[in-house]
C-alpha cells in the first residue's frame, strides 16, 4: 500500500481551490495526470523577470516591468465602439494609459479605484511617446506587491488553461508537500548525490519552481538533474525488481528435441536469415535454463518474426508441453493461424484458434481439448487470457505486436501457467537509448536483417497538387494487376473526421478510376464492426477489390502480399514510425512496390526531415534512431496508453548519463536488498509510489 505519507500529493486536482469540474480536466490533460502530485512534475519552461521596477519615464519600451501608480482617472468607451477601455495612471515621472479590450467598467472601477496607488505589471510600449500597457498581468495593491515583484515561472500551457490559474494551482501542490521531517532518508546514494551537489528532493522540486534567471531551467541545472535522477533510479529499479519477480518463480528448463523443427524448416520454401538463427538461438538459451524466459524480440514489419514465434512455440511443444501465440486483434490472429496451419500440418502439430467471437458449444469444446492437452498451439486475441482458459500443460506464451503492453501485463501474463517462458514481439524498432528505459526488465533480440531478395519501396514524396497524376499513375498501376493501398489523413481528435475524409475519398476514387477500369474500391476504417472490417481486408486481399482506402486501421500487421503500390495522403502529419509501419504493408509479396507520399505545402522543416527520411531509407532501426532525434524520446513512445512508462521530468536521451548511473544504482539494489527492507528501503518505496511504478512494489515479499 502507498505510504500514507504520499496521500496529500496523490489526492485528485478537483481537492484544490481553482479545479473545478470544467477546469481540473483541461489540466489532468495538459499535465499528463489528474492527481496533485502531476502538478508538481509539470516544470516551468521559461520564466519572466518582473522585479525591474523604474519609474514611468524611465521604463523601456517592450520589457517586462513592475510599476507603483496611483490612478488618475477612466474613460470608459461610449457604448458598442470598438475602443478600448482605458485607465491613466501616474507617478512622479509621468503617466502610464492601462488598455483593456472589452474591458468592464465595474471590475476595472473595483481593480483600480481613482486616488489609489496600485502595483501593475506588464510591458510597456509608446505609441506616440505616450507610454501604455496593453492588459497588464498583474494589479494589486501595494501591500502585495512582493507577489508581483519577482521572477515568475512560466509553464507550458495549453487550450483553455490560464498561466495564472496554473501557477496558483502549482503552488498550492508544493504547499501539500508533507514537512520534510516526515519523510524517509533520503533515497540517493550519499556518495552520488554529494559528487553531484544535488539538493534534497523537496529543496529540488522548490527550487526547479522558483527559476531566478534562465540558468535555472536548464536541463542540466542541479535541482532539474536530481528530479530527473529521482524518476530515472525509480524506473530502473522497478524494471529489475519486475524482472527479478518474473525470473525467481522456478522455470522449468524446456529442451526440445529438434523433431518437429526439423519437419517445419523442410517444409519452408527458404533458409533462416542469420537473424533468426541467432535469436533463436537466445531463444533456445532462455528456455533451457530454469529462469523463467522473459524476451523481447525486435523485427521490422517483413523481418520474418512469425517464424521464429513458431521455431519457439515448437521447442515447447517437442518437450511435451503447449504454446499460446497472443495477436493484438482478431484479424492478425486469424492470419496467424493461416501461416501457421500448413506448416504444422507438415509436423503433425494440433493448432487451435480462440477469439472473442468464440462462444458456446464450439468454445466449450476448444476449452476442454485444451484442458486435455489435445491443442498444442493456441492462437488468439485477449481473449486467450480470460479466467477458464486453462492449459493442460502452457510452457511458453507469445505476443506479438506488444506496442501496448506495459509492465503490468507482462506479469499478469506469467500468471497464467506456473513458470511460463515469455516472448514478447514487437515491430517497432526501438532505438538502443531508450530499450534500457523502457525494456530493461526484460532480454533483447533484434531481427536486423531482412530476409533476402527483398526489394525497398521505391518511395516519392510529391505535392498534393499533383493529385490527378497520381490517381492516373495508379489507374496505370491496377491495370498492370497491382492492388493498392490509399491510407487516408489522420485528423486530429477525430475519428469521425478520420473517417469523413476516407469515406470523400473513396466516392472521388471509385468516381474517376471506375468507369474506366472497373476496378473496385473499397473502404475500411475505425469505426467499422470487426466483422465488417475483415470481410474489406479479406475482399482486397483475395480479388475482390483493387483498391482500398483506408484510415491507419491497416497499421497493425495485416498482411496482404499482392498489395504493391501505397499513396498517403498527408504524409507530414503522420510520425515517422507510422509512416514506416504503413510502407511495410506494401511489397511483401518480393516484387517492386511504390509507395508515394502526398503532402500539403508548405512543409515545416521536421516535416520535411521526415519525409525525407522515408525516401533515404528503409531500415527500421534508422528510422527510429531519426524519430528519436527529431522527436525526443517523451513522444516516441511514452503515451500512458501505450502502457509504457512515462517519463514526466525527464528526456532520456539528453540524460544517457544519468541513466547509466540510475542502472547501475539500481542494480546494487536489487541484489544487496531486493526485498527492499534495508536501511534505505523505506525511502525506496516512497521514491517507487511516487513515480506510481506501484507493480514493482507488489513483486516484494513484503509489498
Ligand atoms: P514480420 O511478422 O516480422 O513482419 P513475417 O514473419 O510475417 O514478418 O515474415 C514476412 C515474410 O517473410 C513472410 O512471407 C515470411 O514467410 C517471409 N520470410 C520469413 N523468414 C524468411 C527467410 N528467412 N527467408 C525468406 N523469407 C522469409
Ligand atoms: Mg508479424
Amino acid at each position: 500500500m502507498r505510504p500514507s505519507l504520499l496521500d496529500p500529493l496523490f489526492r485528485p486536482l478537483t481537492s484544490l481551490k481553482g479545479a473545478g469540474k470544467t477546469m481540473a480536466p483541461l489540466i489532468a490533460r495538459l499535465i499528463g495526470g489528474d492527481k496533485v502530485v502531476d502538478l508538481l512534475w509539470h516544470l516551468p519552461s521559461g520564466l519572466v523577470d518582473r522585479r525591474f521596477s523604474p519609474l514611468i519615464a524611465e521604463a523601456p519600451d517592450g520589457v517586462v516591468v513592475t510599476l507603483t501608480v496611483v490612478v488618475e482617472a477612466h474613460q470608459e468607451p461610449p457604448p458598442r465602439s470598438p475602443s478600448p477601455y482605458r485607465v491613466v495612471c501616474r507617478d512622479a515621472s509621468g503617466f502610464v494609459t492601462l488598455v483593456f479590450f472589452h474591458g468592464r467598467a465595474r471590475y476595472l472601477n473595483d481593480l483600480l479605484p481613482v486616488g489609489e496607488t496600485r502595483v501593475i505589471s506588464g510591458k510597456v510600449e509608446r505609441f506616440g511617446g505616450a507610454p501604455q500597457i496593453v492588459h497588464p498581468t498583474h494589479v494589486v495593491p501595494l501591500a502585495e506587491a512582493e507577489a508581483v515583484c519577482r521572477v515568475e515561472p512560466v509553464y507550458p500551457l495549453s487550450g483553455g488553461v490560464a498561466g495564472k490559474v496554473l501557477a496558483r494551482l502549482i503552488a498550492q501542490a508544493l504547499d501539500d508537500i508533507p514537512d520534510p521531517a516526515a519523510w524517509p532518508d533520503e533515497w540517493i546514494d550519499a556518495p552520488l548525490k554529494a559528487r553531484e551537489g544535488w539538493p534534497g528532493w523537496i529543496d529540488a522540486l522548490r527550487a526547479v519552481h522558483a527559476p531566478e534567471e534562465a540558468e535555472d531551467l536548464r536541463p542540466d541545472h542541479p535541482a532539474r538533474r536530481r528530479l530527473a535522477y529521482d524518476e530515472l533510479l525509480a524506473t530502473q529499479l522497478a524494471l529489475l525488481l519486475v524482472r527479478r519477480a518474473a525470473r525467481t518463480v522456478r522455470g522449468r528448463p524446456i529442451v526440445g528435441t529438434g523433431a518437429l523443427r526439423a519437419k517445419v524448416l523442410a517444409a519452408l520454401p527458404f533458409a533462416l536469415t542469420g537473424a533468426q538463427s541467432r535469436s533463436l538461438a537466445e531463444i533456445d538459451g532462455d528456455m533451457a535454463s530454469p529462469a523463467r524466459m522473459l524476451r523481447l524480440l525486435q523485427g521490422d514489419v517483413g523481418s520474418g518474426k512469425t517464424v521464429v514465434a513458431l521455431l519457439t512455440m515448437l521447442t515447447a511443444v517437442e518437450a511435451g508441453a503447449q504454446a499460446a501465440l497472443m495477436a493484438p486483434t482478431e484479424i492478425l490472429a486469424r492470419q496467424h493461424i493461416e501461416t501457421l496451419a500448413p506448416l504444422c500440418a507438415s509436423a503433425g502439430v494440433r493448432l487451435g484458434l480462440l477469439t472473442g467471437r468464440d462462444k458456446g458449444r464450439a468454445r466449450a469444446a476448444l476449452l476442454e481439448a485444451l484442458a486435455a492437452g489435445e491443442i498444442d498451439i493456441l492462437v488468439g486475441t485477449h481473449a486467450l487470457f480470460q479466467d477458464d482458459v486453462v492449459f493442460a500443460a502452457l510452457a511458453v506464451v507469445v505476443v506479438d505486436e506488444q506496442h501496448r503492453f506495459g509492465v503490468h501485463q507482462r506479469l499478469a501474463l506469467s500468471d497464467k501457467g506456473r513458470a511460463v517462458d515469455v516472448l514478447v514481439m514487437t515491430a517497432t524498432p526501438i532505438p538502443r537509448t531508450l530499450t534500457l528505459t523502457h525494456y530493461g526488465d526484460m532480454d533483447i533480440s533484434r531481427l536486423d536483417e531482412k530476409p533476402p531478395g527483398r526489394l525497398p519501396a521505391d518511395t516519392r514524396v510529391l505535392p498534393i497538387d499533383r493529385l490527378d497524376d497520381v490517381i492516373a499513375a495508379v489507374a496505370r498501376a491496377i491495370d498492370g494487376g497491382a492492388k493498392v493501398y490509399w491510407v487516408c489523413p489522420l485528423i486530429e481528435d477525430s475519428e469521425t473526421g478520420d473517417m469523413a475524409a476516407a469515406v470523400d475519398r473513396q466516392a472521388l476514387l471509385a468516381d474517376r478510376l471506375g468507369p474506366r477500369l472497373g476496378p473496385r474500391v473499397g473502404l475500411v476504417h475505425g469505426r467499422m464492426k470487426p466483422g465488417e472490417k475483415d470481410a474489406v481486408m479479406e475482399a482486397f486481399s483475395g480479388n475482390g477489390l483493387d483498391l482500398l482506402v483506408a484510415t491507419t486501421v491497416i497499421e497493425v500487421g495485416v498482411n496482404v502480399p499482392s498489395a504493391t503500390v501505397m499513396v498517403i495522403e498527408h504524409a507530414e502529419r503522420f510520425g515517422l514510425a507510422q509512416l514506416h509501419q504503413l510502407r511495410g504493408r506494401i511489397g511483401r509479396g518480393g516484387g517492386r512496390s511504390t509507395c508515394l507520399l502526398l503532402y500539403a505545402p508548405p512543409l515545416g522543416e521536421t516535416a520535411r526531415a521526415r519525409l525525407e527520411t522515408m525516401r533515404r531509407t528503409d531500415d527500421g532501426f534508422e528510422i527510429a534512431e531519426e524519430d528519436l532525434r527529431l522527436r525526443g524520446a517523451g513522444e516516441v513512445l511514452g503515451t500512458r496508453q501505450s502502457g509504457l512508462p512515462v517519463f514526466r521530468l525527464i528526456d532520456p536521451l539528453l540524460a544517457e548519463d544519468l541513466l547509466a548511473i540510475a542502472r547501475k544504482q539500481a542494480e546494487v539494489i536489487v541484489e544487496t536488498d531486493p526485498d527492499l527492507a534495508g536501511p534505505h528501503g523505506a525511502a525506496l518505496r516512497v521514491l517507487l509510489y511516487l513515480f506510481e511504478r506501484d507493480a514493482a512494489v507488489r513483486t516484494l515479499r513484503s509489498g
